[in-house]
């Protein structure tokens, strides 16, 4: 018999109550009370959703990030988040954003956590803070009761929980400390844990170390040894679980550690099943995530099958079955969808429907296919469908594909010629002031764009909404006395869904989002066909703004990386291909926009770097194909249009040659949160061309003060010749209120105007 079991599930909700709970909380409209209860029912709903598997996760659900409430489980809670008032929920929403309430006085606001993607997913994880002080104490109460809420709904429990070397990998020592000498300590918890995990009942433990697939130091790799040397024995039994990609040279070392079983992803490592089956001892337990848990495709099930079959036949009861990792990077519900076309809604499943895969597998394993025959047959109706349908295939793409080289991605001169011209053109101060696009989205304006959509709104009238919004929005920015403008972006739900909206080749979901940080969540568009773009995209608005102002207004684009990397990709073709479909189709809008004489074009490439493969080996691939199709989108405007990118999280240090290669004119990067340690790369590398390194983090509600902003790029003006530099904030307004907005950038134009006397 095989066994089935899942990884965890998304914890945000069918219509993300997870998330409307939270806001209310934090502005003070819903008790701690209501809070604490809407969690325990979305729990027992999720439970409900998995209640076939043979182990359903605990402790897969979090108010904010998993990696915090291991932090908080571990009793590693930073010093400053322990002296204020309130209970532990609202110390834990102060590291994970500044504050716990909207209205919290300024005293009771911290600096929030660093924040950074987890692995290779649009998921954001607040890292752990270790330094000479850091004691770790079990504080497992919140598991523990979930662990009891779970066995009282007659759930199978399984608690998953980060591995300690995966934990202090994550980590970030904030001073000397080498996070390796804090192991041993941090194992004494972990042992402490299971101890109480032991006592309720439970048999197994998933343990997530998925640093598996990543090159490891051999530092690290003693670590794993010593850790599961210590935590083996004990009366639990331990699933180490690896996941979004291949153990390759970790592959013995993770089937030597005495662990009771392995979980590999056998989505991305199907190549080494066969390898880890021989290398495993054979009193283990392989778990084999066979659904692709990052994407929403529905799986081959029979070829799956005829896959999986004479491994059964190996492995016996020692075969589970899983998605490749956990559910929280899909949505939840695909029955939900209601306005998905019926034959591109055939091919998909989320989370829901994903465990009906799984479970319809494990039958037909465990009791033979003829008990699922229906099943399987309208599966292989639906794979055979999506690899011939009309929808997916467009010969005139393919050919104009075919044509694409790599001339087509180069700038007519060089930067310092550029640079030239267009400063004559702009005639800009010293320190130019700008923004990365959105402004704050009012309730007015998600309301205009709802009413638009379900028809209660005109037309005319929802553009003449928006055009009321771009008015307010560049009257503020004149007042405020910034130097290069925007339109604002109130037209835009998402930044890779307002254009995905527009190209052919994309398909929408309702109620399809996925958790990106906290409470917010995005809706990855769907890739399910070849792309390119029937019209303008942004042309209007862009048009209309630039009308309203003298001032240079800078047209806004989605790049081609960020919307692969953004969007649920087809997986029928290499995403190389799917990219470059994708950069002619903005290539298209770049030099429409410049045609209507818009000089300044922002192509926003905020997922680059998490486009990343796990492993230092392919880097080099991804990004000579990334950047390529960047390239091929900006780069064909004349010497005089100024290109801007902009990234988020920018930690390139290792990828700043690949960054350089792209030629952006100017690069706006986040830096504020590490206190432009980030920019220490400059020091080696002369990055030739101009950049604008954030100066206030716009996740958090702080009001930056001018003196911390002069600081900051004072700093930077160590690295960077003040000629190169740009004052602008860290990332997009959206998420922020504009009377926050009003004060940021007011202290933000300060500051530079005060750097300008400086300079004088
Ligand atoms: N232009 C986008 C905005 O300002 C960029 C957002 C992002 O980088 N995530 O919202
Ligand atoms: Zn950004």
């Amino acid at each position: 018999m095989v066994t089935t079991h899942n990884l965890g599930f998304p914890r945000i909700g069918k219509h993300r109550e997870l998330k409307f709970a939270l806001e209310k909380y934090w502005s003070n409209a819903i008790s701690q009370d209501e809070l604490l209860q809407t969690a325990n029912a979305l729990r027992k709903q999720h439970w409900q959703n998995q209640d076939k598997l043979d182990w359903a996760p605990v402790g897969d659900f979090s108010f904010y990030d998993q990696v915090l409430d291991m932090s908080f489980l571990l009793g590693n809670v930073p010093e400053r988040a322990k002296i204020l008032s309130g209970n532990e929920l609202d110390s834990y929403f102060r590291i994970a954003r500044g504050r716990a309430f909207a209205d919290e006085s300024d005293c009771s606001c911290i600096q929030a956590g660093e924040m950074t993607k987890w692995f290779d997913t649009n998921y954001h994880y607040i890292v752990p803070e270790f330094n000479q002080n850091t004691r770790f104490e079990l504080k497992a109460q919140h598991l523990l009761a979930q662990i009891k809420q779970a066995q009282k709904q007659g759930i199978k429990a399984k608690p998953v929980i980060i591995g300690p070397v995966t934990y202090l990998w994550l980590g970030k020592s904030k001073d000397e400390t080498n996070k390796l000498d804090l192991l041993d300590s941090l194992v004494k918890v972990y042992v402490q844990l299971f101890d109480e995990l032991a006592k309720l009942g439970i048999e197994w433990i998933q343990v997530d170390e998925p640093i598996l697939v990543t090159e490891l130091e051999a530092d690290w790799r003693v670590a794993f040894r010593k850790t599961y040397d210590t935590l083996a024995n004990k009366s639990i039994k331990l699933l180490l679980a690896s996941y979004f990609g291949a153990l390759q040279d970790n592959l013995s070392l993770a089937c030597g550690l005495p662990v009771d079983g392995l979980h590999i992803d056998a989505i991305n490592a199907k190549d080494e099943v066969q390898l880890v089956i021989d290398s495993l001892p054979n009193d283990k337990v392989l778990s084999l995530g066979v659904i692709n848990g990052r994407n929403i495709w529905k799986t081959d099930l029979s070829a799956t099958l005829l896959w999986l079959e004479p491994i059964h036949q190996q492995l016996q009861d020692r075969l589970w079955l899983a998605p490749s990792c956990s559910l929280l990077h899909v949505p939840v519900d695909l029955d939900s969808e209601q306005e998905l076309e019926v034959e591109i809604k055939s091919w998909l499943g989320f989370a829901v429907q994903k465990l009906e895969e799984l479970d319809i597998l494990a039958q037909a394993l465990n009791q033979g296919q003829a008990t699922v025959t229906k099943e399987i047959a309208s599966n292989i109706d639906a794979i055979y469908t999506r690899k011939y349908s009309s929808l997916v295939h467009n010969s005139e793409v393919k050919e104009r594909l075919a044509k694409a080289n790599d001339e087509l991605g180069n700038r007519q001169s060089d930067y310092k010629s550029r640079a030239k011209l267009q400063s004559e053109k702009f005639n800009l101060p010293l320190y130019p002031t700008t923004t990365i696009g959105s402004f704050p989205q009012t309730l007015e304006i998600r309301q205009a764009r709802r009413d638009y959509k379900s028809g209660a709104l005109s037309q005319t009238n929802y553009i003449q909404v928006m055009q009321t919004e771009i008015k307010r929005c560049v009257q503020a920015q004149e007042e405020l006395g910034l130097d290069v403008l925007v339109h604002g972006e109130p037209e835009r739900n998402d930044m890779v869904e307002y254009f995905g909206q527009q190209l052919s080749g994309y398909a929408f979901s309702q109620f399809g989002w996925v958790q990106s940080y906290g409470s917010r969540c995005v809706k990855p568009p769907i890739i399910f066909g070849d792309i390119f773009r029937p019209k303008p995209m942004t042309l209007d608005w862009i048009t209309y703004a630039q009308s309203l102002t003298n001032k240079p207004m800078k047209g806004m684009l989605t790049g081609p990386v960020t919307m692969l990397n953004w969007s649920f990709v087809r997986d029928d073709q290499p995403r190389s291909t799917t990219c470059l479909q994708l950069s002619l189709a903005i290539r298209d809008e770049v030099l429409d926009l410049e045609k209507a004489d818009i000089n300044i074009i922002q192509i926003d490439e905020a997922a680059l770097r998490e486009g990343l493969p796990l492993r230092k080996s392919q880097w080099r691939d991804y990004l000579d194909w990334a950047i390529k199709a960047y390239r091929i989108s900006a780069n064909s405007v004349r010497d005089e249009t100024q290109i801007h990118t902009h990234m988020c999280y920018s930690e390139f240090n290792d990828i700043i040659e690949s960054i350089a290669q792209m030629d952006a004119d100017v690069i706006t990067i986040e830096t504020s949160r590490s206190d432009m340690v980030l920019l220490d790369i400059f020091d080696e590398f002369d990055y030739p061309n101009e950049i604008g390194p954030g100066v206030y983090d716009i996740h958090s509600p702080n009001i930056p003060s001018v003196a911390s902003m002069v600081k900051l790029i004072q700093k930077a003006a160590q690295r960077i010749p003040d000629k190169r530099l740009w004052v602008n904030p860290d990332c997009g307004l959206k998420t922020r209120h504009w009377s926050e907005v009003n004060l940021a950038l007011t202290n933000m134009v300060l500051a530079s105007e005060q750097l300008r006397k400086g300079f004088l």
